[in-house]
């Protein structure tokens, strides 16, 4: 068989520890062998970051930018422990952080279904993409402790002179003030993004926040959707036959709880990093869910939503046998080829990343699997494989799949 041709590169960024081996296993295995490979290659691997103070992560985040998809291996968050071990110049930031500074995106999160992995909530049939807005609140909130006796208040000044709220009085007793903020420009940016990756998937898209009793502050968030909906997706949601719905944060926690999935949940910040991991859990496992970014400009980069799993990584160093889901890292790669594909009018490699994707689910949904999902899976009969005989696996069926095609 001839391979796939790709007239632009993909953006790639390698990471670290056991996700960097499975990177190179999955190109090796289940790509090279069928596609001219074409990527744009930057290591995100600690030690590249260290040595180039971190400009290759800068570097990587801009040329997704240009080329507009990027697919991401996990990489280390440095904290104190892993300065000492890689003695780094400094703590560099979270690369992920800097890359959705730069590329100003809102994070999607979706579970990779499969049958036998079943989701701990029972009516749940279809996704639920958490949409999590990435800037300010509580994670840039200024907080401060307030003695007894003292009097909190906000302060607002500019051209006009300056406005006073109070806060509290701590009068009999001390406590605590925190103040918070968002931008305009930034909520504009996140409901933009939704919006458009609600049209892209044909999931409805659904909002919540608690602007009964926050007023001002989350009525906004809602104002900001509503406005934005009305004038410029309305009648394409129409089109698509998807709708855009807004309720009460409370009353989405339980309508979640008892739909059958199949829409996009948009959150604030805070909201979003509790729920995603409360959806994450209740789908079944860290290794079957994927995150993509997605910018305001139409830049894409798509990344497995777990870390580099350290402790199979030591394993992985002793010798001793792994048995690491692969199944989020590869999706992250289908999603960057399919959408390149798309991208460049290139049905060969849109419809290889669909196969991938199917070869993937139909070898678990055979039984074979990697010990995460053995240890979960409700399947009668199903075999625990290492790390590399899953990908083995997959690319047999995968090379069936094509072969009847
Ligand atoms: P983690 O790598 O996600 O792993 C936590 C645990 O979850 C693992 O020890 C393993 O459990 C299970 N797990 C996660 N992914 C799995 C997979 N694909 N297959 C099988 N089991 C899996 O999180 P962490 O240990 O907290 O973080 C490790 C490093 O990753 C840190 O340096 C952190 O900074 C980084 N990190 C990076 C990203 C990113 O790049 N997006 C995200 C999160 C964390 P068992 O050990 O019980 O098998
Ligand atoms: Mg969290």
């Amino acid at each position: 068989m001839e391979k796939i041709k790709m007239t632009t590169p993909l953006v790639e960024m390698d990471g670290d520890e056991m996700t960097r081996v499975i990177w190179k296993m999955i190109k090796e295995i289940l790509l090279l062998p069928y596609i001219d490979l074409k990527t744009e290659y930057y290591d995100l691997g600690l030690e590249k970051r260290n040595e180039t103070n971190d400009q290759i992560t800068i570097d990587s985040a801009n040329a997704t930018k240009k080329y507009g998809v990027a697919v991401k291996c996990a990489t280390i968050t440095p904290n104190s422990q892993r300065m000492e071990e890689f003695d780094l110049k400094e703590m560099w930031k979270s690369p992920n952080a800097t890359i959705r500074a730069i590329l100003d995106g809102t994070v999607f999160r979706a579970p990779i279904i499969v049958k036998g992995i079943e989701p701990l909530v029972p009516s749940w049939k279809k996704p639920i993409i958490i949409a999590r807005h990435a800037y300010g609140d509580v994670y840039k909130g200024v907080e401060d402790i307030v003695a007894e006796d003292e009097k909190a208040e906000l302060v607002i000044t500019g051209k006009n002179g300056e406005r006073r709220h109070l806060i509290h009085n701590f009068k009999n007793s001390g406590g605590i003030i925190q103040g918070q903020h968002n931008t305009e420009a930034s909520i504009e940016s996140f409901a933009h993004s939704c919006f458009c990756y609600a049209l892209e998937v044909k999931f409805d898209l659904w909002f919540a926040t608690k602007d009964t009793i926050s007023k001002k502050y989350d009525h906004r968030f809602k104002d900001v959707f509503d406005e934005l909906y009305e004038t410029a997706y309305k009648n394409l949601f129409k089109e698509a036959g998807i709708e855009y719905f807004y309720t009460l944060i409370d009353d989405a926690v339980a309508r979640v709880m008892r739909s059958d999935g199949g829409f996009i949940w948009a959150c604030k910040n805070y909201d979003g990093d509790v729920m995603s991991d409360m959806v994450a859990t209740a789908f079944g496992s860290l290794g079957m869910m994927t995150s993509v970014l997605v910018s305001r400009g139409g830049a894409y980069e798509y990344e497995a939503a777990h870390g580099t799993v350290t402790r199979h990584y030591y394993k992985h160093l002793k010798g001793e046998e792994t048995s690491t889901n692969s199944v989020a890292t590869l999706f992250a790669w289908t999603g960057a080829l399919y959408k390149r594909g798309e991208l460049d009018g290139n049905m060969e490699l849109t419809i290889f990343a669909l196969n991938l994707e199917k070869a993937a689910k139909e070898t678990i949904e055979d039984g074979i699997m990697t010990g995460d999902l053995y240890s979960i899976s409700t399947l009668p009969q199903k075999v625990k494989v290492n790390t590399e005989e899953f990908l083995v696996k997959v690319g047999e069926r995968l090379q069936e799949i094509m072969e009847k095609q």
